[in-house]
């Protein structure tokens, strides 16, 4: 409670703006994962890994807009491609482009993928991913992940966190939509679970056209794949004709140079992409096997988009390939690595009943001494200690999202010193608790 009272103390311009807000725009913001009670931080402006807000505090950005600002605020390469294209090329032109052209070719290249097409955003990629396999398999149904959050298309609304009261025993059968547009077509699966897998794959199988799973998961903390998860997934989705499609739209280039499947070492039939690829600018994909992708080639399937591909967003792709090399991103990493290991020797020190989890560039602390491997794990966490650290965090100027989702990105644009300010914020955190 003292530390919501410093929260309201210290943003009552944001509280302002919430209530302005609010009239117009539903819960004043304008997606419902910008709100919280009472009511968020409202930023005016950023830069690198620095945010004001509209209370004119500077805050460390650890959220860097859930990963789609890997580059940083205003990364000077992004600025520049950006507003070439503004000045010289142009935004929109609806046809073929040597812009886009360019850009599937290099995401073909980085990611080892046959062929791809551009969205503006991972629901909307998640959406036509689902459709390919659809068509390709001509079957219907979809697994998901437990818990597994994918965007807002209507198919993956199933078992998005859900409140454990709802989702019954741990063998309970599989829960439905809870509206009409996909009933009976999702089946929910636990993460790192290949025997409920090989369960509901041979029961069901010859009515699956897709498998939809964050190789690694990012909106449950950061949960890792146990040693031969993914590869198991592989060979079921094979033995039963199902299409693979990895959400790699948190994971992608924060995971490294090629997104968390290289990484692992499994490949999918179709991955989604969003968020880091784009340097903040709305760009997302799905692309894959030539084998699948050609349902858009032969008709069986259609994908559209007035803004897909268009040539501003194109420019900060570039951009964003050229700044992501192999080096650049391994120099972040081990950023993260060096503010992961110090928070593990402070977590050692003060006995926190936590422990860390990283991938790549992201980071995160699960207040759990024993690892998540599933959802039902994650609903086990201490989440009223993962509130008290978000939030004593962004009364000392530290933005990470809200709750236990995966909680800190280092971008390109962090140091050394300012994941030092993560270590010290923990510390203090840590020094508050035992006192
Ligand atoms: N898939 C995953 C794993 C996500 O985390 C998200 C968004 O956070 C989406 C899909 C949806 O992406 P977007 O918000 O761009 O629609």
């Amino acid at each position: 409670a003292a530390e919501w009272d410093r929260f309201t103390a210290s943003t009552p311009a944001s509280g302002e703006h919430n209530t302005r807000a609010a009239r117009t725009l539903p819960l004043g913001v304008t997606s419902s994962f910008q709100h919280w009670d009472p009511y968020p931080v409202s930023v005016a402006s950023a830069r690198g890994a620095w945010l004001t807000d509209v209370d004119g505090r500077r805050m460390l950005d650890l959220s860097m807009g859930f990963g789609a600002m890997l580059v940083g605020h205003l990364n000077p390469v992004v600025v520049e491609h950006v507003q070439r294209a503004l000045a010289d090329t142009g935004t929109l032109f609806v046809t073929p482009s040597p812009q886009a052209t360019e850009m599937s070719e290099r995401f073909c290249e980085r990611f080892g993928l046959d062929m791809i097409r551009f969205t503006n955003s991972g629901t909307e990629s998640l959406m036509y991913a689902i459709r390919a396999a659809r068509a390709y398999t001509g079957r219907k149904a979809v697994v998901k992940i437990e818990g597994g959050y994918h965007g807002g298309y209507d198919a993956l609304q199933v078992s998005v966190k859900p409140d454990l009261a709802n989702i019954g025993p741990a063998d309970a059968p599989v829960p439905e939509v809870p509206f009409d547009v996909e009933a009976g077509t999702v089946h929910v699966v636990p993460y790192n679970d290949l025997d409920r897998l090989g369960a509901v794959l041979r029961e069901h199988g010859r009515d699956v056209a897709v498998m939809v799973v964050e190789p690694v998961v990012e909106n449950l903390s950061i949960v890792v794949p146990d040693a031969g998860y993914l590869a198991g997934v592989r060979q079921l989705c094979d033995e039963h004709g199902v299409v693979l499609l990895f959400d790699e739209v948190k994971t992608g280039l924060t995971a490294g140079y090629a997104g968390a499947a290289q990484r692992l070492g499994v490949k999918p039939d179709l991955i989604t992409l969003a968020k880091s690829i784009g340097g903040g600018l709305p760009l997302a994909a799905f692309g894959g096997t030539r084998e699948v992708m050609e349902v858009v080639v032969d008709g069986r399937m259609a994908h559209f988009g007035t803004y897909n591909g268009n040539p501003l967003v194109m420019a900060a792709a570039k951009a964003v390939d050229e700044i992501c090399t192999r080096e650049a991103l391994a120099d972040t990493e081990a950023i993260n690595v060096r503010a992961l290991s110090a928070i593990d020797d402070v977590i050692d020190e003060y006995a926190l009943p936590a422990h860390t989890v990283g991938l790549g560039v992201k980071g995160c602390v699960t207040w759990s001494t024993t690892p998540v491997r599933t959802y039902r794990d994650y609903k086990a966490t201490d989440f009223a200690m993962a509130e008290l650290s978000w939030l004593w965090g962004v009364n000392r100027n530290i933005l990470t999202p809200p709750g236990l989702d995966e909680q800190w990105l280092v971008s390109l644009a962090h140091t050394d010193d300012d994941m030092g300010l993560l270590v010290e914020h923990v510390t203090e955190l840590a020094r508050a608790l035992r006192a």
